[in-house]
């Protein structure tokens, strides 16, 4: 039902009206069908909420209009999550926890493509892009350091962070399917989660069960 309304002709309009919404107020919503979902939702919500049919929300409800309303909320939505993350004190990464930070980047970006067909609670491919500008962003830290710890912060912190912190949820809950190819332990883990719990804690991040 979901994808059937997210793929109407109806939502894809009205997802463009969102996108131009937004674009306007300068900020651009993730790429893929993000703008279809967020549609596709509100229309749900309104019809339960309404005890309404699904298509009655779309033909007089949903207006460009309500857009316009949908993509101010989103916008601040994303600035408030913006300055959060732009506040991440500093964390300082000696060289060698850099280099296998990014090997979990890696292994990150592997378990998300291994979960395509899983975005209910994740988005695997917004784990992919992050995945990769966290990459970028490390390494050329790194690349610029002699032997001396570097330090990571900002944005680019809180996003690193939230890669790992993602897969290690989704794997975890048992939503995402693991790439390590072992059995896995009574709790649900493994040596791989256990090494991204440990480059989770060189970013200064934690990993303990229901942390987000
Ligand atoms: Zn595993």
């Amino acid at each position: 039902m979901a994808v059937e309304l997210r793929r109407s002709r109806k939502v894809k309009e009205r997802a463009d009206a969102l996108r131009e919404a937004c674009e306007q107020l300068g900020r651009q919503l993730p790429p893929g069908d993000s703008a279809e979902r967020i549609v596709a939702d509100k229309v749900e919500q309104i019809a339960q909420q309404m005890g309404i049919s699904t298509r009655t929300v779309l033909d007089r409800y949903v207006t460009d209009e309500s857009m316009r309303v949908l993509a101010n909320a989103l916008v601040r939505q994303m600035q408030d999550l913006t300055e959060v993350m732009d506040q991440a004190p500093p964390v300082p990464v000696s060289v060698n926890d850099g280099l296998l930070v990014l090997a979990a980047f890696g292994m990150c970006s592997a378990v998300a493509l291994r979960n395509l067909d899983h975005s209910e609670s994740a988005d695997p491919l917004i784990v992919v892009r992050d995945a990769a500008d966290s990459t970028v962003h490390i390494a050329v830290t790194l690349a610029q350091a002699d032997d001396d710890p570097v330090d990571v912060g900002g944005f680019q912190l809180a996003i690193g962070r939230k890669v790992i912190t993602t897969v290690l949820e989704q794997l975890r809950a048992g939503r995402w399917e693991c790439t390590c190819g072992s059995a896995h332990r009574a709790d649900g883990g493994c040596a791989l989660q256990d090494r991204l719990a440990l480059d989770l804690a060189s970013l200064g991040g934690w990993a303990t069960h229901g942390d987000s």
